[in-house]
């Protein structure tokens, strides 16, 4: 049976390679975009997850559209990176409230009708970065793992509704970002990734189809990493 499931930040990347898949499974995908036009042959909505009122706007179009969402895959995220001396309170502030408040804001929104029905999936995308650290992202770092917390806490708190809360932690992954790396830097990071290449927006889209299936129906609270081994599972 089809189910209703969001992606924030489902326009572009990783969100709308997890998008397609979850839609390959078989349901009801809605996107959020921030900017440009909505993703062709998915039900995009127009969001800002730094806005309550615009998140509480979405939510209301998914469910006219496609009934009260029951997976939520907070994918959205931003990094401005910057040595810690150097880095503004401004661009700190920024990225927590896009990676971390806006967590909390969709999955506060979700969870109304995930525990009216007794059932959700509930999956929000981390990073290597969170558990291990990097110089230069001490505000990515920190948001994304504050996700861990804060999952761990949901996992907690919603598993006698039967809502699994869990996280997904990628390595470097090919986008555009990594594309635009030094090729000699590009060649360093690989040199630590055990299986010796970059992941693919569908390695971590596969990931998230099982967190989001029946068959992932006893794991909750996990951070599943996708980063090739960079992280020796943390
Ligand atoms: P992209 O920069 O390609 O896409 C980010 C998406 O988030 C875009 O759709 C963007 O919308 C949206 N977004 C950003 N800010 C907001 C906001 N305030 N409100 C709503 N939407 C917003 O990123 P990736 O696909 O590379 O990354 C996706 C997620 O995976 C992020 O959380 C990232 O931190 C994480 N990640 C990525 C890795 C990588 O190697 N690429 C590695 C580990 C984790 P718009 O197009 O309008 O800007």
């Amino acid at each position: 049976m089809s189910r209703s499931v969001l992606v924030t930040g489902g326009s572009r990347g990783i969100g709308l390679a997890i998008a397609r898949e979850l839609k390959e499974a078989g349901d009801d995908v809605a996107v959020t975009y921030r900017t440009g036009q909505p993703p062709e042959g998915l039900f995009g909505v127009q969001c800002d997850i730094t806005d309550s009122a615009q998140v509480d706007a979405a939510f209301k179009q998914v469910e006219e559209a496609h009934g009260p969402v029951e997976v939520l895959v907070a994918n959205a995220g931003i990094n401005k990176d910057q040595l810690l001396a150097l880095m503004s309170e401004e661009d700190f502030n920024a990225v927590l409230d896009t990676n971390l408040t806006g967590a909390f804001r969709v999955a506060k929104r979700a969870v109304r009708g995930m525990m009216r029905k007794r059932s959700g999936r509930i999956i929000l995308i981390s990073s290597v970065v969170g558990l291990a650290g990097s110089p230069g992202q001490a505000n990515y770092a920190a948001s994304k793992a504050g996700l861990v917390g804060f999952a761990r806490s949901l996992a907690r708190e919603l598993g006698s509704r039967n809502i699994t809360v869990n996280v997904v932690a990628p390595g470097y992954i090919e986008t555009d970002m990594t594309a635009a790396l030094p090729e000699k830097r590009q060649e360093e990071i690989k040199k630590n990734v055990p299986l010796g290449r970059y992941g693919t927006t569908a390695d971590v889209a596969k990931a998230v189809r099982f967190l989001a299936s029946e068959d992932a129906g006893y794991i909750t609270g996990a951070v599943i990493p996708v980063d090739g081994g960079l992280g020796m599972g943390h």
